[in-house]
């Protein structure tokens, strides 16, 4: 096995020897502790038989463990950069293809049909660039990739509000929305130091199962995403005023939001962090029925 590429010692000749210079704008945070590499993949369960999709190599600190660990990588990174010096790093891997782009424009399901036609167990795995976390991981699910699940070291606090549960300050339209197409645990709890440079804010790995089948029916994907941001608009505010200020026409519709928070058995001056998913796709099912 060739030697790590995170060790402090390679990573640091690593960029001396190219001289390369971090961007905070980039969200360039490296990974340089090759435990919490292991782990991280780990908790990915690949075997050779799965794809690995990893956004943002870095210097292929992680990568080299996904080639590892699976039949085939392919990575997207957008600071050109890092293109020569992932070419050497990762040289001792033919299962790795590097592809230069802004993983937010990328056509991912094309290069999923293109690059794995050979694998049946196809995972995300990546130490993400904090400033488009929840873009990112949004974009991966709704795009109804075919992923058996997602792993991702973030910020923690991203992380809490992932996975927390109804009636908790953390709760709101970012958990409805990953939890309405996975199951959410935090795997880990990592401390700045395994960073370079380190970040400002503390990190964890998440690990996001996609579910077999939807957890709740929802006629319309798109207005229920509409509806649960509309309820936390103002968490202070009640549900009935959160929807009547921020639905189309909520104000003049206010006796038929009204009807259908009373069909759907929600009481009007609840707040919107009181309401479980089931209720919020009931509820966007009856509101629904008026916009449609
Ligand atoms: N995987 C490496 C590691 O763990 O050491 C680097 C992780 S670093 C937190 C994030 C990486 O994502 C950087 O290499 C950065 O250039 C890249 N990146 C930032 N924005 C991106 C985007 N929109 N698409 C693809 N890569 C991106």
């Amino acid at each position: 096995m060739h030697k790590d590429i995170a060790t402090p010692v390679r990573t640091k000749e690593i960029l001396q020897k190219y001289g390369f210079s971090f961007k905070k704008s980039l969200g360039q945070n490296f990974l340089i502790d090759p435990n919490i590499l292991k782990n991280i993949t780990e908790h990915a369960g690949l075997s050779e038989d799965s794809g690995a999709i990893e956004i943002g190599p870095g210097i292929g600190a992680l990568t080299e463990h996904l080639a590892r660990a699976s039949k085939k990588v392919v990575a997207f990174e957008i600071d050109q950069r890092l293109l020569p010096i992932l070419e050497d790093t990762l040289s001792p891997y033919s299962n790795v293809k590097v592809i230069h782009q802004d993983v937010l424009k990328a056509n991912i399901h094309q290069i999923v049909e293109e690059e794995f036609k050979e694998v049946n167990d196809l995972m995300v795995v990546a130490n993400l660039p904090y400033y488009v976390t929840t873009p990112i991981i949004l974009r991966l699910l709704s795009e109804h990739l075919p992923l058996r699940g997602i792993v991702v070291m973030l910020q923690k606090e991203v992380a809490d509000r992932i996975s927390a549960k109804p009636g908790t300050k953390e709760y709101g339209s970012l958990s409805i929305a990953i939890q309405y197409y996975t199951k959410a645990e935090t795997v880990m709890i990592v401390p700045k130091t395994v960073f370079m440079p380190q970040p400002n804010v503390d990190s964890a790995v998440i690990r996001l199962t996609l579910h077999d089948k939807p957890i709740v029916e929802v006629d319309n994907e798109e207005f229920f995403f509409q509806v649960t941001r509309a309820s936390f608009a103002q968490r202070r505010k009640t549900i009935l005023n959160n929807l009547t200020s921020q639905l189309p026409n909520g104000k003049e519709l206010k006796t038929e939001i009204l009807k259908s928070l009373e069909i759907s058995n929600i009481d009007p001056t609840r707040r919107g962090e009181t309401l479980s998913i089931e209720e919020f796709a009931f509820l966007s099912n009856q509101l629904f029925s008026i916009y449609k």
